[in-house]
């Protein structure tokens, strides 16, 4: 792959290179934002390595953050405020499994060689135009290839994160994970075991929303082990059972709909990844459905909205996916939304204290509201004060 001469690199990071630079620091563009670009997908997100330490760089700029400090990364806060991340070129001294100890006084290449794949190992000096790619990341990005930097199995051993991180990129981009890197991908996913459920969570949702192809993730998470450890309820033959694309792009693609749409127990499943309770009681009440109404008229769709309630979008966007095509109900949800028919016992005209006043009491203040809400969902414009009391009489 020829390197493009020059790289569009906004004038907040070429400015955080030059003070560096004019240090008599290194200051090299690293990581994602390279691959990105060499795919032709530039975006501002360019980090920055360099050979200041951490210190240094803290008393170089005037506002900086501390996001990362343990791992050598200072956030540099551009005059709009927007932060900038700022590495130590570093060598990993030990790792857990997920962590690592690491070292500074290091050179660019080192720092290159502790990255996980060759696609993420690329640098470019913001302001000398040059590249270094030693492990060949753009060749291999041009094959259409996923391959570790060095060892395989020793880099998946260091941190296992790394075979979930393969599995997404992969699937992103279409590359196929060269023979070696699969190979240890298979060897090592007992390793597993030892991520957190919040890392693992990130890694299926990042993936489920970027994925390019949905089946090839969901198929790389069965073959490589990595359903059957963290996933068992991940049903891959159900995808065969969805109308492809346009509707399966990314990024639209709602992590938390995808987990219902491909897993038995949903729930449970983000229950184990420690999704957060907003996420597992969409989950649930996707589960609990009723999946649609039973039919496309006002009345059944206001009966319906009042089961689902907040679900209702999400239940829509289910039924899209699953059909391929928005339902016939769908523009009466939206209908109804739009006019704000009544829909629960608070839209109600009238309320508790009204019965009360009226004689009664006790559980059959909430039956009468009940069914006063029943008529009202068959007939919205029944919902007056002087209408409800007088309905309300008749059933005291
Ligand atoms: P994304 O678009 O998902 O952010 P990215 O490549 O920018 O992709 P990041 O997680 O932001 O991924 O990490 C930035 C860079 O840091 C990677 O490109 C890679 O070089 C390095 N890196 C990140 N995580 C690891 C890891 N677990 N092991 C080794 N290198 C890593
Ligand atoms: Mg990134």
């Amino acid at each position: 792959m020829r390197f493009p001469a020059t790289l569009p690199i906004p004038e907040e990071v070429l400015e955080i290179a030059r003070t560096l630079e004019q240090a008599g620091y290194e200051a090299w563009c690293v990581g994602g934002a390279l691959r990105d670009a060499l795919l032709g997908d530039p975006h501002s997100d360019y980090d920055l390595a360099t050979s200041a330490t951490p210190d240094e760089v803290q008393a170089l700029f005037r506002r900086t953050a501390a996001v990362g400090l343990k791992y050598g990364t200072v956030g540099v806060l551009d005059r709009r405020r927007t932060m900038h991340e700022v590495t130590t070129f570093r060598r990993d001294v030990s790792t857990d499994g997920r962590h690592a100890v690491v070292a500074y006084g290091v050179a660019l290449e080192d720092d290159l060689a502790r990255r996980d794949f060759t696609i993420n190992a690329i640098a470019y000096h913001p302001l000398r135009h040059e590249w270094r790619d030693p492990f060949g990341g753009a060749e291999d990005l041009e094959r259409g290839v996923l391959r570790a930097v060095g060892d395989p199995a020793q880099r998946f051993r260091e941190d296992y994160l790394r075979i979930l991180r393969a599995l997404r990129f992969a699937a992103r981009f279409g590359l196929a994970i060269e023979p070696a890197t699969w190979k240890a991908i298979r060897a090592a996913t007992s390793g597993l075991t030892q991520l957190s459920a919040e890392r693992v969570r990130d890694e299926w949702f990042k993936g489920t929303k970027t994925a390019r192809s949905l089946p090839d993730l969901v198929g790389l998470w069965s073959s490589s082990g990595a359903a059957a450890i963290w996933l068992p309820e991940l049903e891959p033959e159900r995808l065969a059972a969805l109308p492809s694309p346009p509707l399966l792009q990314p990024p639209a693609r709602d992590p938390v709909i995808f987990t219902v749409l491909l897993c038995r127990d949903p729930v449970g499943v983000l229950r184990r990844l420690k999704a957060s309770n907003a996420e597992i009681d969409r989950a649930t009440a996707l589960v609990a459905g009723p999946l649609s109404p039973v039919g496309a008229d006002e009345s059944a769709v206001r009966h319906w909205l009042a089961m689902v309630g907040k679900a209702s979008e999400d239940l829509v966007t289910v039924a899209t996916i699953r059909s391929g095509r928005l339902p016939d109900w769908a523009g009466t949800v939206r209908r109804v939304q739009e006019r704000g028919d009544p829909l629960t016992r608070s839209d109600l005209a009238i309320t508790g204290s009204d019965l009360v006043s009226l004689g009664v009491s006790g559980p059959r203040v909430g039956e009468i509201l009940t069914r006063l809400l029943d008529q009202v969902l068959e007939n919205p414009a029944l919902n007056t004060r002087d209408a409800l009391l007088t309905l309300a009489r008749e059933l005291v």
